[in-house]
């Protein structure tokens, strides 16, 4: 038993995660996609590709068909009490994956790096992407974002300082930098989308944090308020360079930055970016006690 679920039960559970996640966008994602339809001018390209994304969104969730059909990397991020077997809750997620293809809630999406073959199933060396944390509650706490190819492409990272962009090591030259990412993304990654930002760490870590952002609300207000502005200041920023709405011009080629710092060592200053693009999809469920529930 996991957090008061067998096996059977927390695979079930699992399916209907990815379910939910592949066919229906969150909340605030929505909210916000919907906030920015206002502020394009009715009739104009921009503002017909939000009412076409808007549609898809409505038909995918109607009919429990992925909103996009490249369903992405699939990460889980698994938070467990005390006790819960690692290796054990790894099986069940593949179970889950193979249960969920077979459902076309995911498309086959896996590819050997050498051979170029297809695993139908979407098990593969390094996939699902799974990453486990004990923590002290009782409970055990799943995240999935499905993340497609298009927005990963065009995710970044820069060291500073980049003389080409006059960017020096300190926050202004992190914002150049952002911005010069997301000019570079324009007409790629399906655009409105949302910036996860890590300042500081190594490359590795400086990636994982930067996607790692994505999990959070669109809504919250980064507690540090130098963040808090960075993340406002992109968006308005990027909205002024008049990509829009899949690259076809427009105010809306952001809606949501979220930034967060790690510290670094002396001779390196790295600042990763993720992109991810309007098919935002990331769903979390809790068992607690044997009672699933689902965001
Ligand atoms: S970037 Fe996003 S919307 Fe575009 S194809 Fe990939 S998953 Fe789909």
């Amino acid at each position: 038993m996991i957090a008061g679920v067998d096996r059977d039960g927390l695979a079930e559970s699992l399916v209907e995660l990815i379910r939910r996640t592949t066919s229906k966008l969150p909340d605030d994602v929505i909210k916000r996609l919907k906030e920015y339809r206002t502020k394009e001018e009715p009739g104009k390209m921009a503002c017909r590709t939000l009412d076409t994304i808007m549609e898809n969104v409505d038909m995918a969730q109607s009919a429990s068909r992925p909103i996009c059909q490249d369903t992405g990397t699939v990460t889980f991020d698994i938070q467990h009490p005390l006790g819960a077997r690692q290796s054990e809750i790894r099986e069940i997620v593949k179970e889950a994956v193979v249960a969920a293809t077979a459902k076309n809630y995911l498309r086959p999406n896996v590819v050997d790096s050498l051979t170029g073959e297809i695993k139908s199933d979407n098990i593969g060396v390094g996939h699902p992407v799974i990453h486990f944390e004990q923590w002290d509650n009782d409970y055990l706490e799943v995240t999935l974002v499905l993340k497609g190819g298009g927005c990963e492409n065009v995710g970044a990272q820069y060291t500073l300082p980049q003389p080409a962009l006059k960017a020096g090591r300190d926050i202004n030259g992190v914002k150049k930098v952002v911005l010069d990412m997301v000019v570079k993304a324009q007409g790629k990654g399906c655009a409105p989308g949302v910036l996860g930002i890590a300042i500081g760490g190594d490359r590795a870590e400086g990636y994982a944090i930067a996607k790692k952002q994505l999990k959070r609300k669109l809504d919250d207000i980064n507690p540090n308020p130098v963040l808090a502005e960075l993340e406002g200041w992109v968006v308005e920023q990027a909205n002024r360079l008049g990509v829009g709405p899949m690259g076809f011009g427009g105010k809306t080629t952001l809606f949501g930055a979220k930034a967060t710092t790690l510290d670094r060592i002396p001779a390196s200053y790295f600042v990763s970016i993720s992109y991810m693009c309007w098919a935002y999809r990331r769903r979390t469920m809790t068992i607690r006690n044997g009672e699933v529930q689902h965001d």
